[in-house]
């Protein structure tokens, strides 16, 4: 069904039995779990799917040891077995990423861990190897029997400085542990979105419709594309606007402060020294007041990030010089033989956390778990609010059963099944190992008329969702489609076509931005961008007016968002 099927649809039936607002990654998942129980749910989100905070992540499925000297183990046992079914059920995204923590103390936050814990510490401080090892047994041990990951190891500084001869020698020694990477959670939420409407013909997802306003038992949508506005008549509001959640619940007419958000900024850099002393490892370490930094791969790239800093206007989040210096004065800490400056910086972006509202002292404590925060019907409003605070982005399958379960207890309906071991989009049917897979490449080969290298680029990239897009591109339903673009060799006109039809594509920059990694990988160029305009155009029906309009507006968002210039 397409957007305006979708859009008529629910204009002639107001009716909703489930309203979720926010299309980020907790949205997304109870939109998920809802479609598979059978519940009629409507997902909108007033811009793309996955712009929000859950564009801005750092690309870790992680239980986040350092919660453990917050004394958050439940969040952390939980997010370490989420971690592992990610890797499982979307493994053409998310894979184990072995992590160094370089070590430059012995014995310093061995106090400081167990005051935090009793609430006597407010002051962030480095952890020393003592405090690490600690949290990394505990760590392991959540991990359990299954083994999704390999266990921990604690290198001396020789073993250390022999196996990454480019760490700073002042190391004390590094551990070495693995936590899991989510290699493109934008489009990971893309194809969350499809299996839920592809299972359910009452599950609709709608990006640019706003939330304004709610009287009389109803909420008022706007579609930001037309502008027109009309009401639907929920039995139940999840409220999954994250940073925005005290906004949206204002529009609602029911003020809260629920959010204490706190920004975080990354750049990612083309830089061969620095890619190649990393290799597929992700370093992991902080800097003397505690906060946290990351030098991770990303594809042929490296991501840098990240900052944790109270922001009022979530709109408002950019990264500021200050935070580029402060990341290459980290990196030289750790790599002080490899030289990185601005030049060198390809992609930046920002986001904001939709934490509790906190009087923690450092932004470094705030609590990092998830809670449902209930507003009840009252005066005009027939619905109750679910509120979806905080939150992680490895944790979303969690949350959101947990959303989805308080949600059918409302409606007096029981769960139908689980999402615990429901494959994602292309890790459905995923093949496993090496035979498996070159079995899978070598049947989709003979089906198709792409040669073999292109039907392992895709699979590489979508996983075994590589199989839809082939078979559409056979039916050579755009010219060519079957031929690389010219600006970019490595992608196919008919792969850009595809996705632009099927995953709700309205703007130029939801392409190069969330169903693809271009933007953030540094791919872009104006010839490039010029032939997916065009491309994109033919899918969406965009005038000559429209498509130099859009073309306008990326590179205006592309500049003012991310400091790319074309
Ligand atoms: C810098 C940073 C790094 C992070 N790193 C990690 C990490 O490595 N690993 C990890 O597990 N977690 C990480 N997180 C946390 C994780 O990304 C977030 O907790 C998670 O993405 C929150 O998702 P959400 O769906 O609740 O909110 P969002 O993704 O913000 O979604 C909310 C959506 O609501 C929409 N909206 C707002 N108002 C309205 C309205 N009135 N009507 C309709 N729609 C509306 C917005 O457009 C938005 O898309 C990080 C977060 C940040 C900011």
């Amino acid at each position: 069904m397409n957007r305006q099927a979708r859009l008529d649809r629910l204009t002639q039936t107001p009716d909703v039995t489930v309203l979720i607002i926010g299309g980020g990654i907790n949205g997304i998942a109870t939109f998920r779990d809802l479609a598979l129980q059978g519940i009629d749910v409507l997902l909108v989100d007033r811009a793309d799917f996955c712009s929000g905070a859950s564009a801005a992540s750092s690309h870790m499925a992680h239980g986040g040891i350092r919660y453990l000297e917050n004394g958050e183990f439940r969040l952390v046992r939980e997010a370490v077995e989420e971690r592992n079914r990610l890797i499982t059920n979307a493994p053409h995204y998310v894979s184990p990423l072995p992590t160094v923590i370089p070590i430059f103390r012995r014995l310093s936050g061995l106090l400081n861990a167990p005051l935090k814990f009793l609430g006597v510490l407010d002051r962030p401080a480095e952890r020393g190897a003592a405090i690490i090892k600690l949290g990394l047994l505990m760590y392991d041990a959540y991990t359990g029997t299954e083994r999704t990951v390999p266990r921990h190891e604690f290198l001396s500084r020789r073993a250390a400085l022999r196996r990454y001869p480019q760490l700073n020698p002042a190391i004390v020694g590094a551990a070495e542990y693995y936590d899991g990477l989510i290699r493109a959670p934008e489009r990971l939420c893309m194809e969350l979105i499809a299996d839920a409407e592809a299972a359910s013909p009452t599950a609709h997802a709608l990006n640019y419709v706003s939330v304004v306003g709610a009287a009389n038992g109803q909420v008022r949508l706007r579609d930001e594309v037309s502008g027109e506005t009309w009401d639907v008549r929920p039995q139940v509001v999840i409220n999954a606007a994250g940073p925005w959640i005290d906004l949206t619940n204002f529009a609602l007419g029911k003020p809260t402060r629920l959010i204490g958000g706190t920004k975080g900024s990354h750049l990612v850099l083309d830089h061969g020294e620095l890619r190649q002393a990393i290799g597929e490892h992700e370093f992991f370490f902080e800097n003397q007041d505690g906060r946290i930094v990351l030098i991770c791969p990303l594809a042929e790239r490296v991501l840098v990030g990240t900052s944790d800093i109270r922001i009022d206007n979530p709109d408002e989040a950019i990264c500021t010089d200050d935070e580029i210096e402060y990341f290459l004065g980290m990196i030289a800490r750790v790599f002080p033989s490899i030289h990185v400056d601005r030049s060198q910086i390809v992609f930046t972006f920002s986001g904001v956390r939709p934490l509790p509202a906190a009087d923690a002292k450092s932004t470094g404590q705030i609590s990092r778990d998830h809670s449902i925060e209930v507003i009840e019907p009252a005066g005009d409003t027939s619905f109750p609010i679910l509120n979806l605070v905080g939150g992680k982005w490895t944790t979303f399958r969690a949350f959101a059963e947990q959303t989805a379960d308080q949600a059918l207890v409302r409606l007096g309906r029981s769960r139908q099944t689980s999402t615990a071991t429901v494959a994602i989009g292309g890790g459905k049917a995923y093949p496993r190992t090496p035979q498996a897979r070159a079995q899978w490449l070598a049947q989709q080969a003979t089906q198709t008329n792409l040669a073999a290298r292109w039907v392992e680029i895709l699979f590489a990239r979508y996983g075994t969702l590589a199989a839809a897009i082939m078979a559409d591109i056979a039916t050579q339903r755009l010219e060519h489609a079957d031929q690389p673009l010219q600006h970019q060799a490595d992608y196919l006109r008919g792969e850009v076509a595809y996705l632009a039809y099927t995953e709700k594509v309205i703007h130029l920059d939801d392409f190069i931005l969330r169903r693809s990694s271009l933007a953030m990988l540094g791919m872009v160029t104006l010839p490039l961008l010029e032939e997916l305009a065009t491309i994109i155009g033919a899918t969406c029906g965009w005038s000559a007016v429209e498509r130099q309009a859009e073309l306008e507006q990326t590179q205006k968002r592309l500049t003012e968002r991310h400091g790319v210039r074309l």
